[in-house]
């Protein structure tokens, strides 16, 4: 797949303003709260109402959709508030039904990217339609496995494309239920700048409180668009009830965005030192991260020194480690200096925090 300004052209043909921005509940529960939703929407940023009725979950016996009934309140809501309606699609008869209701936009899940048969089955069943489809990253970290499910719709004459960074599953305690790992959606950005990248806050952080500040983010490292999960009482939502928004918080979130404009050799400019900057603080975020999980660490060691009645100083091991991350700073193109310092500042923030587990 080339990188083609053909993908893009959909978002350019809605003259849809910048930032893009989808929203609508996790899940559509009745014909009411579709409705309700899609009307204290209508009038407000947002282009493009989502709402699945088919719900891949992590175990049976939850909230599985509403199933194909769900299509019809959706294309009610077309009708009363002329917004475009999305929805997810994961096999071929999804598709079949979609297409029958006159959905405008569909997207591939996380949990269907990662497998190839389904995204080429789905692929098969959209062959020259003239759909947006959107596809998500899949749940774990690989971009090829990404960029392959993009080619398998391309290959089949999909041309409006985009694809959704939702962030990516991990074993690891994080304040994230996705980590972003931006660095992945910024490759794929800068292997297909034409292809509309859009961030999902609501899958990446799983709470409504860290919306706003991932959806800046978002927008620093020039994201196309936002999908945000909004729904009239988020409490009751029948799935993802931490992460949805009411439609009133969103609007002040989209409030509160900074949005640049593309437009002179300065705003140019602009960006590029936004994205580096954004790229910045992500590193340094993940540091602060990293330190904090290292500590958690020292303070294990430190209980287990106390109960055997080891000493917290253990000299040989300290040298080891300070030798080999010497030479793998080097390598990385970090001064002996530098990292000398670094650690010093670390082993002694791991050795209090030892003393204090010790010592209580
Ligand atoms: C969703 O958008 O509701 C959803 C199921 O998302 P994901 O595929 O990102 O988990
Ligand atoms: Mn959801």
């Amino acid at each position: 797949m080339e990188n083609s300004k053909a993908m893009r052209t959909w978002l350019d043909d809605f003259k849809l303003s910048h930032p893009l921005v989808i929203a609508g509940p996790c899940s559509a529960e009745t014909e009411e709260q579709v409705l309700k939703i899609a009307h204290e929407l209508k009038d407000s940023d947002v282009s493009i109402y989502r709402a699945g009725i088919w719900k891949p979950r992590t175990r049976p016996g939850g909230f599985e959709g509403v199933g194909a009934i769900g299509l019809k309140w959706l294309q009610k809501a077309k009708a009363e508030t002329g917004l475009l309606m999305s929805t997810e699609v994961a096999n071929a008869t999804h598709v079949k039904l979609a297409l029958e209701h006159d959905i405008d936009v569909l997207w591939i899940g996380a949990r269907t990217t990662v497998n190839p048969f389904a995204v080429q089955e789905i692929a098969d069943a959209l062959e020259n339609t003239d759909k947006i489809v959107l596809v998500k990253n899949p749940v774990n970290p690989d971009l090829a496995l990404w960029i392959g499910g993009v080619e398998r719709l391309y290959n089949a004459g999909i041309k409006k494309l985009g694809v959704i960074h939702r962030g990516f599953s991990t074993y690891e305690k994080t304040k994230y239920r996705n980590i972003p790992e931006w660095q992945i959606a910024i490759e794929l950005q800068s292997r297909f700048p034409d292809l509309p990248l859009i961030c999902d806050p609501s899958h990446i952080t799983g709470k409504r409180d860290m919306i706003q500040e991932v959806s800046q983010q978002a927008l620093d490292l020039n994201y196309d668009g936002l999908i945000v999960e909004t729904h009239i009482d988020p409490d009751n939502a029948w799935s993802d009830s931490a992460q949805q928004v009411t439609p009133t918080v969103l609007k002040g979130i989209f409030a509160d965005l900074k949005v640049k404009k593309m437009t002179s050799e300065e705003d140019d400019f602009n960006n590029e030192m936004a994205k580096l900057r954004a790229n910045i603080d992500i590193a340094d975020s993940k540091i602060l991260e990293i330190l904090g999980n290292r500590m958690k660490v020292a303070d294990q060691i430190g209980a287990l020194k106390k109960a055997k009645n080891v000493a917290v100083l253990q000299n040989k091991r300290w040298n080891e480690i300070l030798g080999k991350m010497i030479l793998e700073g080097e390598q990385k193109g970090l001064s002996e200096e530098f990292v000398l310092k670094l650690f010093k500042a670390i082993h002694q923030e791991s050795i209090s925090h030892q003393e204090k587990v010790i010592n209580g």
